[in-house]
């Protein structure tokens, strides 16, 4: 059997793959079994931060490897504290828990405001609030913290304690307190898998504004915009929000399974020996490479990542077939005339990568993405949506 009929019957059926096997790539271009080139722009949905087998990321890993693949988190190891000691002066957060996806920060996330709230409140405030049309992971309680019905409803009864309010009411958000104090507010400052949706800055504010105020925790979920995504290191920094608690994933481990989940000050106490624990949470190798991805991430980078978007946003904005582009950095949908699916098989016949997200084109490059690459698949992207 080749690999489609292999996984067609080994794999269990939840993925709806498109019509591709990728055996190696470099950077921002990926070939196919057939040796057929393709112009990356997903980066395995916002993971290959540095594109695909980038050099400094491979011998970050390729060194650790030599040294300690693994060890538990009984043990100390030096690419764990580093890393968390990078993030925290990167961020001014106090603390890190890892873990290994964005899931599993949002879990640790959860937990945090959970513990907090009825360390400080008492056991009967342990509600959060999330927006509607949001998305945080696939566990049950993520999906219960996940605002859209669609992935609720196989999978009742989900974990309780979560309502979901409209994005962009803050009245909503103070109606959902009255009714059930909050323990925590979840918010992605884009919302990704949603539709590639900024929130409003002024409603972003307000938000945080009416948490602090009520000691409501806000929990910034950074796992899609995270890690120079946006064009800043996290996407909340364009908001001049201050989060009690960020989880972040994806981008981090350029490639490795990593989640990470950043504690405030305030937070940094509150989940004490046996609260939490991963078996893979830290390992030494995802740590080192997301060490190789996360010292990269410096100003000259972010400003590249803004200086790529402003070009995406006037490359496509207003052209035959397009409704509209949002977005923020490198994290861009497009809302076609044509359905989104038959764009994306478009691109692809014509060697460039893309994704979706709901009915919008997305577009997740690498952010060091060339500029000729760049523009090569722009312009494969201008003629697949045109009418
Ligand atoms: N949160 C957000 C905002 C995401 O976009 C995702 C994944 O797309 C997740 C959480 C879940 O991350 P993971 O698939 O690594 O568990």
């Amino acid at each position: 059997m080749n690999v489609k009929e292999l996984d067609a019957t080994y794999i269990a059926g939840t993925y709806r793959r498109f019509p591709v096997e990728i055996v190696r790539g470099r950077g921002s271009l990926a070939w196919d079994e057939n040796g057929r080139e393709y112009i990356d722009m997903g980066s395995g949905i916002g993971v290959t931060a540095f594109g695909i087998a980038d050099e400094a990321w491979q011998q970050a890993v390729i060194a650790q490897i030599g040294k300690v693949q693994h060890m538990s988190n009984l043990y100390y190891t030096e690419p764990c504290a580093r890393l968390a000691q990078m993030l925290c002066e990167k961020t001014g957060m106090a603390k890190v828990f890892f873990s290994n996806s964005g899931a599993e920060a949002n879990e640790c996330a959860i937990k945090v405001a959970r513990k907090y709230a009825a360390d400080t409140h008492g056991a009967g405030r342990f509600t959060i609030a999330t927006l509607q049309n949001s998305f945080h992971g696939r566990t049950l309680t993520t999906l219960a913290a996940t605002g859209q019905d669609a992935f609720h409803k196989l999978f009742n009864p989900l974990t309780p304690g979560f309502v979901h309010v409209a994005a962009g009411d803050i009245e909503a958000l103070k109606a959902a307190h009255a009714a059930t104090p909050l323990a925590a507010v979840m918010i992605e400052c884009v919302q990704g898998e949603g539709g590639v949706l900024p929130l409003d800055r002024d409603y972003a504010q307000a938000l945080a504004a009416f948490a602090r105020e009520q000691d409501i925790l806000l929990l910034v979920d950074e796992v899609q915009t995270g890690n120079g995504r946006t064009g800043a290191l996290y996407a909340y920094m364009h908001y001049g929000l201050a989060p009690d608690v960020v989880s972040t994933a994806k981008g981090l481990g350029g490639g490795l399974p990593l989640g990470a989940t950043l504690l405030s000050a305030r937070v940094q106490g509150v989940l004490g020996p046996g609260d939490h624990g991963s078996t893979f949470g830290g390992n030494p190798v995802a740590c080192a490479a997301a060490l190789s991805v996360l010292s990269r991430i410096d100003e000259p980078l972010l400003a590249e990542v803004r200086r790529k978007s402003d070009f995406l946003f006037a490359a496509l904005r207003g052209e035959s077939g397009v409704e509209s582009v949002t977005g923020l950095g490198l994290m861009i949908g497009i809302k076609t005339v044509k359905p989104a699916a038959d764009v994306v098989a478009a691109c692809r016949e014509n060697g460039v990568l893309c994704l979706t997200a709901k009915d919008k084109v997305r577009l997740l490059p690498a952010l060091n993405i060339p500029m000729p690459v760049l523009e090569k698949a722009a312009a494969v992207i201008k003629a697949a949506c045109a009418l």
